[in-house]
């Protein structure tokens, strides 16, 4: 999934009204941000193998680190433990099941392939992705009523709050409607810097959009 990682982020806004937005994408996107570390370490390995699925040219070869169910898990417990004394038990607790929830989605889009712990056999997924329009209608409307969430409880204050916000959003549609309609990647390097790149970029249009709305952050 991608931009219903998005969606549920958006919509814990009104769970955290002072926690920047950032915080939770980063929660939300967690696994995927590791991910392209360890391909470019050469820890995890993915091949670009069109029809792998309908929706993702992407074949996750080995992924056991940054998507396995126990990987999650650490990284959930992780992520929470970092955000504690800053933020709260509640906000903590918020961010580690949102770090929980790529691997609940992704295991709802992904043909099997994630594994449940690293070294194990056994791969789930339930292969939304091998439907275009499904994954369009399920992502499609968690993405909306995120973005409605969102909007409902952190109003913009001023142009900037709505402008950069909406840019935001823009970007997001754009870059998962180009990787669903456009050509495959060129390699999985170019995969991997896009992934970091995009993922840089999307989190600090956030940040900024998101002080200029809702609640003054924490
Ligand atoms: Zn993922």
């Amino acid at each position: 999934m991608f931009i219903g990682h998005a969606a549920v982020a958006l919509a814990s806004k009104p769970l955290a009204p002072r926690v920047n937005v950032a915080l939770p994408l980063a929660a939300a996107f967690w696994l995927d941000l590791v991910w392209p570390v360890l391909l470019v370490l050469g820890i995890e390995r993915a091949e670009i193998a069109p029809g792998d699925t309908a929706f993702t040219p992407l074949h996750f070869a080995h992924y056991p680190w940054s998507h396995s169910l126990a990987a999650a898990l650490v990284w959930s417990a992780l992520f929470g433990m970092a955000c504690l004394r800053r933020y709260g038990r509640r906000a903590a607790l918020l961010m580690g099941a949102l770090v929980l929830s790529h691997w609940l989605l992704d295991a709802i889009s992904h043909r099997p392939d994630l594994p449940l712990w690293p070294g194990g056999a056994r791969l789930v997924g339930l292969g939304l992705w091998n439907s275009v329009p499904a994954t369009l209608a399920v992502e499609g409307a968690m993405f909306a009523a995120g973005v409605w969430l969102y909007v409902r409880a952190a109003p913009a204050r001023d142009r900037t709050g709505a402008l950069a916000f909406w840019g935001l959003i823009a970007l997001l549609v754009a870059a998962y409607l180009g990787n669903v309609f456009g050509p495959p990647p060129p390699g999985m390097p170019a995969v991997a810097a896009a992934g970091l790149l995009g993922s840089a970029i999307i989190l600090a249009l956030a940040a900024w959009a998101d002080r200029h709305r809702g609640a003054p952050n924490k």
